[in-house]
């Protein structure tokens, strides 16, 4: 796919971190990912499942340009990603916004949620305050917080603040959104609703979407394809439903029939009110699957 300048790709990415230094000899590292090759079309949402430490933050983090790879590359609609922190750099950020798990982290509790998203929209653009009053208003109202713009972020939900966090991120029109675990947080109700405005405003805004998780039944709700990681390497990735239905590696297979090790009310909310996704079956393939 290296004609495809609509979309992502990514060649060989590759993220090396040291891992400490015994106290004689020469400081280790090792590969968080290893040359992952990975593409993202426009429109195209491609989740990211593996269980806890394989990979996938690193690897979301390098696909949104947060963070620069050791080797290999990231082509963003043609253009390559420049440094982090250069101006150019600076000004490809808007492009891609990324949605963490905990919405209270990235918000700024004295500021209410409509200064939040008029300011997003203003450190990229100068309008004049009318306009980004009314861009940031639409914005909340298509999230769903029309009436709550006033509001400070302890007034709200744990729900109304990742929406919150969605529409200060989708106010600037980008092009990539990079959700990792951005909904693991919630309530299961509350994430079928997160879900659910994600599959609209996808189809609204045409976006891109990558979207990590280690709950595979959200995963596969919401994927188009979907890659399964496994010690940094990108073991396989494909149609959502033959990834599933057919896994190819054995690994996959285990990945897939695992419970995620969560609070077992957690695991019965699931049972009861799953997204018609994975099986529930047999014992986790590691202590954390998250
Ligand atoms: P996942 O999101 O799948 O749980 P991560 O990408 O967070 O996996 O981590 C992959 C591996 O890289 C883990 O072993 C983790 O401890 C390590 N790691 C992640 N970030 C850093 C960092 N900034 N410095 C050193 N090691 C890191
Ligand atoms: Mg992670």
């Amino acid at each position: 796919m290296s004609s495809m300048t609509k979309g992502i790709v990514a060649a060989n990415l590759t993220q090396t971190y040291s891992a400490g230094r015994k106290i004689w000899g020469p400081r280790e590292s090792f590969h968080a990912v290893d040359r992952v090759n990975l593409t993202i079309a426009e429109g195209e949402t491609v989740g990211i499942v593996g269980e806890s430490g394989s990979g996938k933050s690193t690897l979301g983090r390098m696909i949104a340009g947060i963070e620069n790879p050791t080797s290999g590359s990231v082509t963003f609609w043609g253009q390559p990603y420049a440094k982090v922190g250069t101006p150019e750099w600076r000004r490809q950020r808007r492009d891609v916004q990324v949605v963490f798990q905990n919405p209270a982290a990235v918000v700024d509790p004295r500021w209410s949620i409509h200064a939040q998203v008029k300011e997003a929209l203003s450190t990229h653009e100068r309008l004049p305050t009318l306009e980004a009053d009314d861009r940031a208003e639409a914005m909340l109202d298509m999230v769903g917080l029309g009436a709550m713009g006033k509001r400070l972020p302890h007034q709200l939900s744990g729900g109304q603040l990742q929406r919150a966090v969605i529409a200060r991120a989708l106010v600037l029109n980008p092009r990539l959104v990079v959700c990792d675990e951005a909904v693991s947080a919630l309530d299961v109700s509350v994430q079928a609703q997160i879900i659910n405005l994600l599959l609209e405003l996808r189809e609204r805004l045409n976006l891109s979407l990558m979207f990590i998780s280690h709950d595979l039944s959200v995963v596969r709700h919401i994927s188009h394809r979907v890659g399964v990681m496994h010690a940094g390497r990108l073991l396989e990735i494909g149609e959502s439903s033959t990834l599933f239905d057919r896994p190819r590696h054995e690994y996959t297979r285990r990945l897939l029939a695992a419970i995620p090790a969560d609070s077992p009310r957690l695991r019965r909310q699931r049972d009861m009110q799953s997204f018609g996704g994975a099986s529930v079956a047999s014992t986790p393939i590691s202590p954390a699957l998250s």
